[in-house]
């Protein structure tokens, strides 16, 4: 499992779950898909309660959404927040003072949640 989630691939093993046509070759996504096909029989979707009551989907491949149980949720949690973050870096978006702040109060929240029980698995 890396630090930060990959385009188009497992949440927990990185495993691609869709057909990678490209890839980035530099930046600071080297090597992360960059354009998917259709997606692969093995991509699970499920979905997650959030302690605020949000909902949220990630994507898994079927080996570990099957052996997906409640030990792993923090792992996956915070590799959502840690993605988060680094998209806003890694992007180096000039942010004006009202969207850092929005951005602030969005990863506290973040930081604050945590994903609950999982509710319907669907593909
Ligand atoms: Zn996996």
């Amino acid at each position: 499992m890396t630090d930060i989630k990959r385009l188009g691939c497992c949440t927990l093993c990185d495993e691609p779950v869709f057909e990678v046509i490209a890839a980035h070759t530099e930046g600071p996504y080297d090597g992360h898909p960059r354009e998917l096909g259709p997606a692969m029989e093995k991509r699970t979707m499920l979905s997650f309660n959030l302690k605020s009551g949000r909902r949220i989907v990630l994507t898994f491949c079927s080996e570990c959404a099957d052996g997906l149980g409640r030990d792993k949720f923090d792992e996956i949690w915070q590799k959502c927040i840690a993605s988060n973050q680094y998209e806003i870096d890694a992007t180096a978006i000039k942010l004006t003072p009202k969207q850092t702040q929005a951005h602030e109060q969005g990863m506290a929240q973040m930081r604050a949640d945590s994903i609950e029980r999982m509710t319907n698995a669907k593909r």
